[in-house]
């Protein structure tokens, strides 16, 4: 057998352990007793370690120095080779001992967080953040970078991007989006989000999200939505890709929404052939464009006046009680906008702000121009600056999220990226599709699907993020379509 049939070989058990890990943990996350997590745990984590090992082994070191060399390779397999062999090459840069330090000083960090974040208290979390943080650079002068350390963690998340890079990015928005939000808060008249507020039977809403999910062509056949606390994707494997969900019951379509949300990275994980699974390639371009593929059904198209157009007499016909309300009430009521201070409730012209905030802090973090200490300080600052609001608690705000316990810095540029990118391709989408609008208000929503299935899902990860959206829109990203967008969109429903 030649050595790209060895490498391909391998790389299948590799995925074979990964299979089974992500089902354990789906059932983990949804139906497992509660008597079953403590065995459960020591599953997972035996099965994980066997595909870590692999994935470094010496093994998989020698096909991909001879697969460097070679030549005639499909673009799919270049593509897997640079790919696997970076990540190969990122694992076996930190030393065995460092990182497992880092694993249990990193579940010290995450328990600490949840009990300081629980009691608003920062003094609790402050040396194990530093010490995240400290980990952090080490690893990243180990990854090695150009610029600046910061690099070297954004390229984890969003491959090829520079904290440079996206400074260009965030300025110029930042610039428009702010005098934006207040002109939209001071001289906008808002609309009414009430409507959709009151008492809605959670197993109503369930049946609302299963219908959304038809709507957007998720095919129960290759997935299912099952209840959870937090919702997520999890892609099991090629052809089962599962979605979770939960709703609240004051509030008609926050699970609704949520629903586009997850199906979207979920269609787009099924949008991927399976054969690129097999090359280690079915994990998506990046974050950021992940993220892209799930807020287009969330807010480009949930959000939108055709879709209510569409959908309106599904939800109706589920709360009844919402009869009254038309198409255009229904848009208006789910694309309020309202300055707040937490970013998992941001509304589409806010939550980027939010982004912002966290993308600086980080920089400075790890420029060495904030100290850890100075971390609530400098946060509470920022989101007054740009969003007009001021925690008047840590847990509100530096410790809201999770991210940081666990040694995550540089993942939260992501979701900003996926918000731009998606504007972007919209606005390229829009030009392909002229009739898009028609086509959703009449259900036709599989011309929105087919187009990204053909223009990024079925690449995988074979093109850098800044290569793919060049490619399929002609431009490298720019945040204009983002504020073209919310321009557009907000100040015709805001009466300005
Ligand atoms: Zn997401």
């Amino acid at each position: 057998m030649d050595t790209l049939n060895q490498y391909e070989k391998y790389l299948r058990e590799i995925s074979k352990l990964n299979s089974a890990v992500a089902l354990l943990v789906w059932d983990q996350r949804t139906y497992i007793p509660k008597g079953g997590h403590e065995a459960r745990a020591e599953v997972v984590g035996k099965l994980s370690t066997m595909a870590f090992e692999m994935s470094v082994s010496d093994e998989l070191g020698g096909y991909l120095e001879a697969l460097e060399r070679q030549d005639g390779l499909s673009e799919a397999q270049a593509a897997s080779v640079r790919v696997v062999g970076k990540q190969y090459r990122r694992t076996k840069a930190i030393p065995a001992t460092l990182f497992e330090q880092y694993v249990i000083d990193r579940s010290r960090s995450e328990a600490a967080w949840e009990e300081a974040k629980a009691n608003g208290d920062f003094a609790l979390f402050k040396p194990h953040l530093a010490k995240m943080v400290d980990y952090a650079k080490q690893f990243a002068e180990y990854y090695g970078y150009q610029d600046c350390p910061y690099d070297a963690l954004l390229d984890e998340f969003e491959p090829g991007m520079t904290s440079r890079e996206l400074k260009t990015i965030v300025e110029p928005l930042r610039e428009k989006l702010v005098p934006l939000l207040r002109r939209l808060m001071e001289d906008g008249t808002p609309p009414d989000g009430s409507l959709i507020e009151g008492s809605f039977p959670l197993d109503r809403q369930h049946e609302l999200s299963l219908r959304a999910l038809r709507a957007i062509n998720y095919d129960f056949e290759h997935g299912r939505m099952d209840d959870t606390v937090h919702p997520f994707t999890i892609g099991i494997a090629p052809g089962d890709v599962r979605i979770t969900n939960r709703f609240i019951e004051t509030m008609a379509i926050s699970g609704l929404m949520s629903a586009l949300h997850e199906g979207g990275h979920a269609l787009y994980d099924l949008g991927m052939p399976a054969e690129l699974h097999h090359l280690g390639l079915g994990n998506g371009a990046s974050f950021g464009i992940h993220e892209s593929q799930s807020r287009m059904w969330e807010n480009m198209v949930g959000r939108s006046l055709p879709f209510w157009k569409l959908f309106r007499r599904d939800l109706v016909d589920v709360f009844p009680q919402l009869s009254s309300a038309t198409a255009e009430d229904l848009y208006r009521a789910v694309n309020v906008v309202q300055p707040s201070l937490i970013r998992v409730e941001a509304d589409e012209v806010t939550y980027n702000l939010h982004i912002m905030v966290r993308f600086e802090i980080e920089q400075a973090l790890f420029d060495g121009s904030l100290a850890v200490a100075d971390l609530p300080d400098a946060w509470n600052t920022a989101m007054e600056k740009y969003l007009g609001v001021r925690p008047s608690n840590n847990a509100e705000g530096v410790l809201q999220d999770v991210h940081w316990s666990g040694g995550m810095f540089g993942y939260f540029p992501s979701y900003m990226l996926g918000n731009l990118y998606s504007a972007q391709l919209l606005a390229t989408i829009k030009r392909e599709i002229p009739d898009l609008d028609a086509r959703i208000e009449s259900g036709d929503t599989k011309a929105l699907l087919d187009w990204t299935r053909e223009k990024i899902h079925r690449y995988g990860q074979i093109h850098e993020p800044k290569d793919l959206i060049l490619k399929v829109t002609g431009e490298s990203l720019s945040p204009s379509y983002f504020l073209d967008y919310i321009e557009a969109k907000f100040f015709p429903i805001y009466g300005l």
